[in-house]
């Protein structure tokens, strides 16, 4: 959630063409549930021939039908049982389907599944398919798409181009570029288990590093219910990246003065860098990882000592911190070119202040 990632924007509209067929489905379902379903023609007249027969092929005839079919016929029954809530159920996902264009609203929030939990199952079985399908990827002809399949590699693929082997979320090794595994590392900002709706939204889905997409599964949410309050107060990947918000410090460690610990903060809206850094784990991964490095030496960190050392170079405390400074300078215009970055900014400066001693001894 730090650094700004974005889908390609024919990516983002063809994936935004499939999402929407899926909202049309959800919505039908829900506001004009159809009886029964024998044929594909109610699916056909609906959606049109191309998209109605894709319909039918994953629903099919009540003998053979799907496990995706039978969760079609079971929602449209419960819209059956309940069709006032029904439509607010749809007035509900109609809503949050437009969060991206809401999102600097103050008082913006979702509402499905909060408002209405009952419905998260039966939305869940209709919805969640759609991202399994993903794998194999979704063609052109029945969703009237421009280019080839879409499909979570491709998504993926694309964001490998724009991040640089850094990951945006926290600014971290990406991991090896271009490798099977690597184009499934993708994350959604919302956890489809909880907002299945959303699961597919071209504003939902990013790739990540295994640190950060493992963490994230253990389901914890980074907007909490996703109330106006939840919205307000996290960084988004696409449409409020951190990066230009947070403060990041290293401050030297009580336990162990060749040690730091990272604090990250937002002053402007705390709470942002709060949820940034209890959803990620960040300022213990970003302490872990400094100290690693300092662990194989203080003066490692700064670039250009080892070369100047070799040199015969003698430290003393001014050129120690010209040097610093030369890497401060060269890291900040790397900041999300360079996996890292933010950390060592602030572990530099540190040392550029309360370490430095240790750093000429290092070097001497
Ligand atoms: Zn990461």
């Amino acid at each position: 959630m730090l650094h700004e990632r974005r889908l390609p924007a024919d990516l983002s509209q063809n994936l935004g063409r499939v999402y929407s067929a899926k909202l049309r489905l959800l919505d039908w379902l829900l506001r004009t549930p159809p009886l029964g379903l024998d044929d594909n023609t109610p699916l056909v007249t609906q959606f049109g021939p191309a998209l109605g027969k894709w319909f039918w092929g994953r629903i099919r005839r009540e003998k053979i039908r799907t496990a995706f079919g039978k969760a079609v016929m079971a929602l449209a029954a419960q819209a059956r049982a309940n069709p006032a809530q029904a439509a607010l159920v749809a007035d509900a996902i109609a809503h949050d389907a437009q969060f991206h264009t809401q999102w600097s609203v103050v008082g913006t929030e979702l509402r499905f599944p909060r408002l209405y939990p009952d419905w998260l199952d039966g939305i869940k079985g209709v919805a969640l398919p759609f991202y399994e399908w993903l794998t194999g990827g979704f063609e052109p002809k029945s969703f009237n798409l421009t280019g080839g399949l879409v499909s979570r590699a491709a998504l993926m693929k694309a964001f490998r181009a724009q991040s640089q082997a850094v990951c945006g979320y926290c600014d971290g090794p990406l991991g090896e570029l271009g490798s099977q595994y690597e184009a499934n590392d993708c994350d959604h900002f919302f956890p489809k288990a909880q907002w299945p709706h959303l699961a597919i939204h071209p504003a939902n889905l990013f790739s990540t590093c295994k640190g950060c997409n493992s963490t994230w599964k253990l389901a914890r949410a980074p907007m909490g219910e996703a109330d106006a309050s939840g919205l307000n107060g996290t960084y988004h990947p696409m449409l409020r990246p951190g990066a230009p918000s947070v403060v990041v410090t290293a401050v030297i460690s009580p336990t162990n003065s060749r040690q730091v610990k990272i604090n990250i903060t937002d002053p402007t809206v705390p709470r942002r860098a709060e949820t940034l850094v209890e959803t990620l784990d960040l300022d213990s991964r970003w302490t872990n990882s400094a100290n690693e490095g300092l662990d194989r030496g203080i003066s490692v960190l700064v670039a250009k000592s080892a070369r100047d050392k070799g040199n015969g170079w003698q430290p003393d405390a001014d050129s120690v911190r010209l040097l610093i400074e030369d890497d401060i300078a060269w890291k900040r215009a790397q900041l999300g070119k360079e996996e890292r970055c933010m950390r060592l900014i602030a572990v530099l400066e540190c040392m550029r202040g309360d370490l430095l001693h240790e750093v000429i001894a290092d070097l001497a």
